[in-house]
């Protein structure tokens, strides 16, 4: 297998739709795990309390498991929240429990409320776990865990589901980015939009893509991701589809769209630096 080009730093990229089923959790396993079967160490962040990434990813995530909520709460580090994936020994994943449920509401209470996932992703964990990539998996929500995610990344990728009102609530999204951009964190920017479950047999589709294509232009990967039934068959066997059909089309689709996003990535010119307040 050919290698993917490392990024010019290390990346943080939020996964966030508040639409739910729209294949955030899909698109973050899958272009976590080709990311890393290509040789780079990604860290996933389980930020919905499903904790669907995890599942996927092999990680447990019974409660008492240590997890994302007891890292945002300042309980423990980290690097003791990391777990390694069985999908890739480059692959790490912070798994979220049913614990998480209440953190949306706990957090109101809280010091820094916003940015308890950005303190805990300090350089020098991340560093000593040797990754290059952080994909953080949002719920499908517009609370206070979607934006610790968004003050904790430089970017965001949307993905899209190339159906019917696929971008109904987009503009809601993108003005809590701007929201979060002015007050929180000035690095923030959609850097990344993935079109999925593109269905070829549909006209409907076809709209769909370009009308993305004509509002987001090159931010859009051109790589879109079919509907395919591999890719929702493989969370039953806590696989990436990656895994559990490597030559279907849905896992070779993710692997091209994962190598648009680390060329991309390795051709940043300017550091935007980080301003979130860490
Ligand atoms: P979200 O995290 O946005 O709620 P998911 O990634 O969980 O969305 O996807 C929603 C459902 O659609 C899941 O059952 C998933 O297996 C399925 N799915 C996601 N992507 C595809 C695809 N490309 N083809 C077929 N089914 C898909
Ligand atoms: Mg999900």
């Amino acid at each position: 297998k050919h290698g993917m080009p490392r990024p010019s730093w290390r990346r943080i990229l939020t996964v966030a739709n508040q639409k739910g089923g729209v294949g955030k959790t899909t698109s973050t396993v899958n272009l976590a795990a080709a990311l890393a079967m290509h040789g780079i160490r990604v860290l996933v962040v389980d930020l919905d309390p499903q904790g669907n990434a995890s599942t996927a990813l092999g990680v447990e995530h019974r409660t008492g498991t240590p997890s994302v909520y007891e890292v945002m709460l300042g309980e423990i580090d980290l690097r003791e929240a990391a777990a390694q994936s069985s999908a890739s020994p480059n692959l790490l994943c912070v798994p979220a429990t049913i614990d998480l449920a209440g953190a949306e509401i706990e957090l109101v209470s809280m010091v820094a409320r916003e940015a308890r996932l950005a303190q805990a992703l300090t350089d020098d964990a991340l560093a000593e776990l040797d990754v290059d990539y952080v994909l953080i998996d949002c719920p499908p929500s517009l609370g206070l865990l979607t934006v610790n995610a968004l003050v904790a990344a430089a970017e965001v990728l949307i993905p899209i589901q190339c159906e019917y009102y696929a971008l109904e609530g987009l503009g809601q999204l993108l003005s809590n980015i701007d929201l979060v951009r002015s007050h929180l964190n000035t690095s923030l920017h959609v850097s990344t939009i993935l079109l999925t479950m593109y269905d070829g047999r549909t006209k409907l589709a076809d709209q769909v893509t370009s009308e993305v294509r004509q509002h987001f232009g090159p931010t859009a990967l051109r790589t879109v991701i079919p509907r395919s039934v591999k890719v929702s068959e493989a969370p039953g066997y806590s696989q990436t589809v990656l895994a559990y059909d490597p030559g279907s089309r849905g896992a070779m689709s993710y692997v091209d769209a994962a190598r648009e996003i680390a060329e991309y990535g390795a051709n940043l010119r300017a550091d935007p630096g980080r301003t979130n307040g860490r």
